[in-house]
């Protein structure tokens, strides 16, 4: 079997700035290296605007093949936090921190490891502070779980309330390019090209295809059968 090239061996400018960004950054996150990969392991200090420490949650990051096009993965191995669906974290220990689809609404597709950390992660983890804090009434907008998560974003990224729009686009963007004649997906009637054309082409160059075609076959499965 051929050898799979990893992504710090893929990447080894990107690989040196990580290393460099959590040794300058985030004194209580290391870098370690585990098996043929690397992870980093520590703790993640979440303050106010004045840096005074609001709490702080044991972590684990983790770099999957896909990386950096797939952001890496957070695990809270504290227990802070239960697993559950409300409060976005998988029985693994894995944090849901952001909707795939939405990732790059937030960060740049270069994105640094502290982008990530600081537009990604800890927004999560004040989240979840917050939540612990007010019993669940948040102060943050934020998504529901899985499916219900894809279909918020979808209607408001497209502005329609109509699921089959929503799949008519995840159908159509997996291909190289969306045809303006077609019928626009907000449901006004009127063509792409004269109706939400640019919206559309944004919107499909944010989302990797391997995430439309993942939202596209959670939602088929449900809403066409
Ligand atoms: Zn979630
Ligand atoms: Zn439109």
């Amino acid at each position: 079997m051929p050898q799979q090239i990893k992504w710090y061996e893929k990447y080894p400018k990107l690989f040196k700035e990580i290393q460099e960004d959590l040794k300058s950054s985030y004194k209580t996150l290391l870098f370690q290296k585990e098996n043929d990969n690397y992870s980093v392991i520590g703790f993640l200090i979440i303050e106010d605007p004045f840096q005074k420490e609001l709490g702080r949650y044991n972590i684990k990051m983790t770099f999957t093949e896909n990386f950096p096009r797939e952001m890496p993965k957070i695990f809270e191995i504290s227990n802070k936090i239960p697993c559950t669906q409300d409060r976005h974290k998988y029985l693994t220990n894995e944090c849901c921190l952001c909707l795939p689809d939405e990732v790059f609404f937030y960060i740049e597709k270069d994105y640094t490891i502290i982008d990530f950390i600081e537009k990604i992660v800890k927004p999560y983890f004040l989240w979840q502070l917050y939540f612990d804090l007010n019993s669940g009434v948040s102060i943050f907008k934020h998504r529901g779980h899985g499916e219900s998560g894809i279909i918020e974003f979808y209607k408001e990224k497209l502005k329609t309330d109509n699921i089959n729009d929503i799949l008519r686009f995840l159908k159509d963007a997996q291909k190289f390019e969306i045809k303006g004649y077609l019928k626009c997906y907000c449901g006004s009637d009127k063509k792409i090209k004269k109706c939400c054309r640019e919206n559309i082409s944004d919107l499909k160059n944010r989302i990797q295809i391997e995430t439309i075609k993942k939202s596209y076959e959670s939602l088929y499965k449900n809403f066409n059968k």
